[in-house]
């Protein structure tokens, strides 16, 4: 811990009159750079809403009807461990007090301020795994917390994604894959998978990964009515939210199909991907990985699904690859805010 301590006393003595939580310096819609903010959007009405038919459709899009619905798999939910958020210091300045006569006043001073910044970022980070849509910023200005841990907004920002879960084995690996870095992913679920499984989904939550809705029966919307697409997408947030507290903020369509009704009845962004693995075709791990390695680029959302043993071993590989490359591993919301796009619902979004 004295160590840990160590690490996280680094020249942020100026960050503790900045991250001193009052309460009001980190509302909703935080402002983390020029011109950058969090959106805080409320999905909770499935009415079609601004935007209207046919809006944000533009861009080409030749990967509709991807047939990413395979559901053979027959496991069962399994127990997860849960990995426990960052601890958050509870014991500011104690060790840095020391005995009086240890040094002047003001070196005392300094410590106590070190020490209280290095205590505010460790409950920043540890407060960010529960606020999960917002992004706190750091004197730094390079610098902001989310979702458990530190980016560099000046890095590349790449969006991995899986889709069709959950899945609770080959889910699990990929978890740890990215927890073993710190990165974070971003997991389009469909609903009616989730209760058998609801261990995995309450890991992903716990770990800070973004739980995202893919609709409660992966039902191709194209095919359905008005009714039926609300039903779907709310049906679909219901129940991750119940099983964990937190509302998917994005949807992913099945199929990437869609029509001028599914847009207008789908109240939340919809984010499809500009690069596809097409794992769900082969099911090869080297073509996975030659699919994704020194072809991303920041700003890019990547497809997988979550389904396959192949996906999982792909994802144990590159992930230490993309990281060793620079690139930051971050969720389909984190990528949006810090490229300062602000999400709006019935509209489509490929990359960032
Ligand atoms: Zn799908």
């Amino acid at each position: 811990m004295r160590n840990f301590r160590k690490m996280m006393i680094s020249g942020l003595a100026v960050a503790a009159a900045v991250l001193m939580l009052s309460g009001t310096a980190f509302a909703d819609g935080v402002i983390i750079a020029p011109g950058v903010t969090i959106p805080s959007h409320d999905t909770s009405s499935m009415g079609p809403g601004p935007g209207g038919p046919g809006a944000g459709t533009a861009g080409t899009d030749t990967t509709a009807n991807v047939s990413d619905g395979q559901q053979t798999e027959q496991q069962s939910g399994q127990p997860a461990e849960q990995t426990p958020a960052v601890p958050a210091e509870t014991q500011p300045a104690a060790e840095a007090q020391g005995p009086a006569a240890a040094g002047t006043e003001a070196q005392q001073t300094g410590e106590q301020a070190q020490a209280a910044a290095a205590t505010d970022e460790a409950s920043l980070i540890a407060q960010s795994l529960q606020d999960q849509y917002r992004i706190f910023p750091t004197a730094d200005p390079n610098i902001v917390i989310s979702r458990g841990r530190k980016i560099d907004v000046t890095k590349p920002l790449l969006a991995l994604t899986y889709d069709d879960g959950p899945q609770t084995a080959a889910g699990n690996r990929i978890i740890d894959a990215f927890d073993k870095y710190g990165q974070r992913t971003t997991f389009f679920m469909v609903g009616d998978r989730v209760p058998s499984r609801a261990a995995e989904v309450q890991r992903m939550a716990a770990d800070g990964h973004e739980l995202a809705n893919h609709t409660y029966s992966h039902t191709y919307l194209n095919k359905v009515g008005a009714e039926t697409i609300r039903s779907q997408v709310q049906k679909c947030n219901d129940v991750i939210e119940q099983t964990t507290g937190i509302r998917p903020r994005i949807m992913r369509l099945p199929g990437g199909n869609r029509n001028d009704t599914v847009i207008a009845n789908v109240a939340m962004p919809i984010i499809l991907w500009n690069v596809d693995t097409r794992d769900w075709d082969h099911r090869n791990t080297a073509k996975i990985v030659d699919a994704i390695m020194g072809k991303v680029k920041s700003g890019d959302v990547v497809l997988m699904h979550e389904l396959y043993d192949a996906t999982a071993a792909a994802t144990e590989i590159i992930v230490p690859q993309l990281v060793e490359q620079g690139f930051q591993l971050v969720t389909v919301s984190e990528l949006a805010a810090l490229k300062g796009v602000e999400l709006a619902a019935h509209k489509i979004y490929y990359s960032f």
